[in-house]
């Protein structure tokens, strides 16, 4: 065991990765990272003749290095397993002169299901290792599908229980039945009367509440999170670009070594930040393309070097990327800032000061892998029609957020390194605004009507997820306001 995690706002943390996966955030309210990246240990020739399983073990083994071989191999037989509708779990569809990586082929049809089928496995499996023995509580803040998704793996997981917040006005109608027909009596779902970000800075809050968590503990709890910010929900992440790689290196669609660019539909970054630890495991990427929809934080953080949260949330069609202040972002500060912990805290505290910080010139020099750019609520419902209209493929809202990026992004570069484009959800996951971007005429249909008028003509069979809440009855019903969120986890628990 060699590999250990450090806290990016402290540098005397230093723990395990099955430590730092069961706290999920570190105490200071810091982010754990690797105080390395390792290399990959397998060749891309011999990784391409592998299975995705495979593969993830080859990825984990070497993030996750205090776990047993069996004890990892467990964890990846028990989450990719037929809860997925196809064998291959992420298939590559070659479209419009681009490869789509579909993550959505798990049990609640977004690629949130690609980390969190895993998730419940690994952190059983590191309460197991470290001895706790308390309960752990999921606590969770979600812009519509993490929370569904966690909710699905966590759901009657023994010695664990959840508790999802999302925005309630802030998600789609299919994510909110999706999360409201959650059964299972450790779940618990609440909506809250405020945005994603309120959400979120609110979980944030509860683990950093001391007392609290004295309380939990004496009523044998503990919290974890299932939020991108656990490592263990971004190693799982890693495998499925390496996947993706060996797929195009199998299938003779790249040569041995040829980069690849990445295209990334982003919110909270984790996703591409997961992207970016594979390039810097080895995986030959070139370009790091994150794609933001209108809440372009992040497209004019990669312009100027300021992120300024200081601006109007807008709701779009893309809820899941509906988000001002980017968790993640942190991780990669912290490494350009030389993993320094102190210049990210001084940073950090400006953001939660101000609203914003800029990062040096010497910092900004180390971002040439990204290139950032946005997608307005127009052009990305061109996007979805004009796809559909040339080969009759049909992708959801996030993932023409980012096919309308790399639009941009060839037109302005001239660049023609092939390249994979996350698709981040099943357009079944978001039928009214897809169906909508293709024909107005659909306006006036219900959200089910919907559904079967996109399988007639995707000529894609309806996701078992969406036929199962057709009927589903509604079990979830509590809203709070932002203040009573620390209240209703008490309640949940009885403490
Ligand atoms: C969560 C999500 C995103 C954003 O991913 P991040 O890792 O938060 O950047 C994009 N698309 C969909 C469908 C999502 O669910």
């Amino acid at each position: 065991m060699s590999l250990f995690y450090r806290s990016t706002r402290d540098d005397s943390v230093k723990v395990t990765a099955s430590q730092a996966i069961l706290k999920g955030l570190a105490p200071d309210g810091g982010l754990f990272v690797p105080d390395s990246i390792p290399a990959l240990d397998k060749s891309l020739e011999e990784l391409s003749k592998m299975s995705y399983k495979e593969v993830a073990y080859e990825v984990m083994k070497l993030m996750l290095d205090d776990f047993t071989e069996e004890e990892l191999k467990n964890c990846i037989d028990r989450a990719y397993d037929s809860k997925f509708d196809t064998e291959e779990i992420a298939p590559l569809v070659k479209a419009e002169g681009a490869y789509f990586l579909e993550l959505f082929h798990g049990a609640t049809i977004a690629f949130k299901d690609m980390a969190l089928s895993i998730l419940p496995h690994l952190l059983t499996t590191s309460a197991k290792k470290n001895n706790v023995k308390n309960e752990i509580v999921i606590l969770t803040a979600t812009s519509g599908d993490t929370g569904k998704a966690a909710l699905a793996g966590f759901a009657d997981v023994p010695g664990t229980k959840i508790i999802v917040f999302y925005p309630k006005n802030g998600v789609s109608p299919i994510q909110e039945k999706q999360m409201v027909t959650q059964k299972g009596a450790n779940t618990h779902v609440i909506g809250i009367k405020g945005n994603f970000d309120d959400a979120q800075t609110g979980v944030k809050k509860i683990f950093g509440d001391k007392e609290l968590e004295k309380v939990m503990n004496e009523a044998g709890f503990q919290f974890s999170s299932a939020n991108s910010i656990n490592i263990g929900r971004l190693v799982p992440q890693i495998v499925y670009y390496v996947y993706a790689y060996s797929r195009l290196l199998a299938n003779g669609e790249i040569q041995k070594d040829e980069k690849i660019n990445v295209v990334v539909p982003t919110g909270n970054f984790g996703n591409i930040l997961a992207a970016f630890y594979a390039k810097n495991m080895g995986l030959p990427i070139n370009k790091l393309i994150c794609a933001s929809n209108e809440n372009k934080v992040l497209y004019d953080f990669f312009t100027t070097g300021e992120y300024n949260r200081n601006r109007e949330f807008v709701l779009t069609t893309s809820p899941s990327m509906d988000i001002l202040i980017s968790s993640n972002l942190e991780r990669l500060i912290y490494r350009i800032a030389g993993n320094s912990a102190a210049k990210n805290s001084e940073l950090m505290s400006s953001l939660k000061d101000t609203g914003k910080y800029e990062i040096t010139s010497e910092m900004k020099a180390q971002l040439a892998d990204f290139y950032g750019n946005y997608a307005t609520e127009a052009e990305n419902a061109g996007t979805i029609k004009s796809i559909y209209d040339s080969c009759g493929y049909v992708i959801d809202t996030h993932t023409s957020v980012a096919a309308t990026v790399y639009n941009k992004y060839k037109e302005e570069t001239k660049d023609d390194t092939k390249t994979v484009i996350a698709s981040t959800a099943s357009p079944y996951k978001f039928t009214r605004s897809v169906m909508n971007a293709i024909d107005s005429k659909y306006d006036s249909m219900g959200d089910f009507e919907l559904v079967d008028e996109l399988c007639k003509i995707s000529k894609v069979k309806v996701p078992q997820a969406i036929e199962d809440i057709r009927t589903a009855p509604v079990l979830h019903k509590t809203v709070c306001e932002v203040e009573e969120m620390s209240n209703e986890v008490k309640k949940f628990l009885g403490i």
